[in-house]
């Protein structure tokens, strides 16, 4: 679906993501017991929706947060990143997991000594279920600005429901959320002397967004990428797309951007996309050796990531061709 045409459908986008999620909730009360779910110590039941892949249940297992490199935390649990920057005058949360997950990102901010009601601003990756579905939620607990990209706050604002993946939309759908802020590509969020740079990173959401930072370590200054994801969902086209038509130009300028940007540390929305736990474990084993900075792992991951989209068009083109 394109932007323009999402306007005039709007009403009718947020009506279906709130009978979704009715219609979820139900399923969720007749089939609660034997499931995974988090529900949170406030008493506000917070329930694992039973329709997402039982693989990813993994994904939203509490894990023990930490001090990642200078103002950066990692608050997420095992599978699906969660960040937080934390400063002087607040904090910004990068990411908010599935609707299930903020009672973890609750834990793990105060365990680390921190108050959700100091979080100023709370961002995304991209506005799919696993990244964004803790959003409206973590809204509610913090008061923070939502600050999204105009294609992604539109996603949001559908609760995942208008994306051009064709996924199951009882997979895909999440509680909407109406972004406070609309950020273009270069735009700012600065907060107590920290600045994150927005990049558009096109492809794998219309919206998605992947987000810079510049760290004081040791001397020395660390550039840290939030990338966005480039990955592409089964059974979505590069070629003749009609939900997208443009997807395989934007990935392949997409590519361009995140190659072009300065990374010493890279960070993604999935902990498997940057070997979160081994890094983690390296760390906690030897302070001083920040095993998060690693200038070589990012080239090799975004080129092999490049390699494959180039495959997939290739022969999608060969195929049309034909
Ligand atoms: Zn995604």
């Amino acid at each position: 679906m394109r932007p323009a045409s999402f306007n005039r459908s709007y009403p009718l986008l947020t009506f279906l993501a709130l009978a979704i999620q009715l219609l979820s909730g139900l399923t969720t009360l007749r089939a609660a017991t034997g499931d995974s779910q988090a529900s949170s110590s406030s008493g506000e039941e917070v329930r694992w929706n039973p329709a997402l892949p039982r693989e990813w249940v993994a994904w939203n297992v509490r894990r023990k947060p930490f001090r990642l490199l200078g103002p950066i935390h990692y608050v997420g649990p095992a599978g699906v990143s969660s960040f937080l920057i934390t400063t002087e005058a607040g904090h910004i949360l990068l990411d908010t997991g599935f609707a299930a997950t903020p009672p973890i990102l609750r834990e793990n901010i105060t365990a680390l000594g921190f108050k959700l009601t100091d979080i100023r601003y709370i961002l995304s990756s991209h506005a799919h279920v696993d990244h964004v579905g803790g959003h409206a939620l973590m809204k509610r607990w913090t008061g923070a600005t939502v600050v999204a990209s105009q294609a992604d706050a539109a996603l949001l604002a559908s609760g995942g429901t208008n994306d051009y993946s064709g996924q199951e939309l009882a997979v895909m759908g999440y509680p909407p959320i109406v972004a406070d802020r609309v950020v273009r590509d270069g735009d700012t969020v600065t907060l107590g002397g920290v600045t994150l740079t927005c990049h558009l990173t096109p492809g794998h959401t219309r919206g998605c967004t992947s987000w810079t930072m510049e760290v004081a370590d040791e001397g020395k200054t660390r550039h840290v990428l939030f990338f966005g994801s480039t990955t592409v969902l089964p059974g979505v086209r590069l070629v003749g797309n009609a939900q997208y038509p443009e997807i395989a130009e934007d990935l392949t300028r997409t590519y361009r951007t995140l190659l072009s940007l300065p990374c010493d540390v890279f960070l993604a929305p999935h902990a498997s996309f940057f070997d979160l736990a081994s890094r983690a474990e390296r760390l906690a084993g030897a302070p001083g050796v920040n095993p998060f900075v690693d200038r070589e792992f990012p080239r090799s991951f975004l080129a092999s990531a490049e390699q494959r989209f180039l495959e997939q068009l290739a022969r999608e083109r060969t195929a049309a061709a034909k």
